[in-house]
């Protein structure tokens, strides 16, 4: 799934293609893909116009004018926002099908792709006023759209979602507090979007290698100096990853058609079995919080 650098790199690239748009037509492929009956979803988007793109999260929030409301986008684990204008294919979420072939921005004369969309795996299309378009492909359905508005957004927010990394929230003591009494094991904690919002298991594992801890400690175990070690390794790892675009993993690819970059600075995600960077013992792959786990039982304790 797309963590917080992957889907706030979608995020800045959609800003600067579909804000100022307005929605001339809407057609949905799939039902289970959006949340409300499809009647009420065409009454409500067509003829708006995108006024901002935000994120919170790995959540996507589109701003609707005038209404006022917001659509809100979830990739979840195979979703893609596929954006066309004349002749150009922009791609971002994971790749599928035809643009398995790398992410990279096709070609005008590649009308084997241009032709492909929409293809058995669209759920959504947006047309706008200019003619441009933005397909939602999702090959496993678990992706959504919903309408909602802007006390609605509010109450997801913080029912849904902690505080998240880069924000100013993001202080070492919130952080401090939002682990603190948690009886899970670290790993589990920081995926627990109610904890820390954005987090997934890629950035989880390279931040607690970072900071030396063991996945497996409890969360409610951690010193105030590993604490802010982890912490402090969070806002970097995040930071970092934002500016790399993200990582390819399962065919990512960004909203612009690229691959992230990210996956050249893993440390220890996706490396069970090699040497540890730090202290050249064997890396382990567990199974923690139901989801693959990498740490150096040697030196993260
Ligand atoms: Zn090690």
């Amino acid at each position: 799934m797309p963590e917080l650098p992957e889907v706030e790199t979608i995020r800045r690239d959609l800003e600067v293609k579909i804000v100022g748009h307005r929605i001339k037509d809407l057609k949905i492929l799939s039902v289970k893909t959006v949340a409300l009956a499809p009647a009420v979803f065409y009454k409500n988007l067509i003829g708006q116009r995108i006024s901002k793109v935000l994120r919170r999260a790995k959540l996507l929030i589109i701003r609707l004018e005038p209404s006022n409301k917001y659509l809100l986008v979830h990739l979840k684990m195979t979703g893609q926002l596929i954006y066309k204008v004349k002749n150009k294919l922009i791609v971002g979420g994971h790749s599928s099908g035809n643009y398995r072939s790398g992410g990279r921005n096709v070609d005008a004369d590649d009308s084997k792709n241009l032709n492909d969309l929409p293809n058995k795996h669209t759920r959504v299309i947006f047309t706008f006023t200019n003619s441009s378009q933005l397909f939602f492909n999702d090959l496993r359905k678990f992706g959504y759209l919903k309408l909602v508005t802007e006390l609605e957004l509010e109450g997801i927010v913080r029912n849904s979602y902690g505080i998240e990394p880069l924000t100013k929230e993001f202080s070492l003591i919130n952080f401090s507090q939002a682990l603190k009494g948690k009886k899970t094991n670290i790993k589990a904690a920081l995926l627990n979007q109610k904890n820390i919002a954005g987090l997934g298991n890629i950035y989880v594992d390279e931040s607690l290698f970072a900071a030396r801890i063991n996945p497996k400690r409890r969360a409610d175990s951690l010193k105030p100096g590993e604490l802010k070690v982890l912490w402090l390794a969070i806002t970097k790892i995040i930071k970092r990853a934002v500016e790399y675009r993200g990582t390819t993993f399962n065919n990512y690819v960004d909203s612009a058609g690229r691959q992230g970059n990210f996956f050249k600075l893993l440390k220890i995600y996706g490396r069970g079995g090699e040497k540890c960077p730090r202290c050249h013992n064997p890396i382990k792959k567990i199974k923690l919080a139901g989801r693959g786990t990498h740490y150096c039982p040697v030196c993260q304790l």
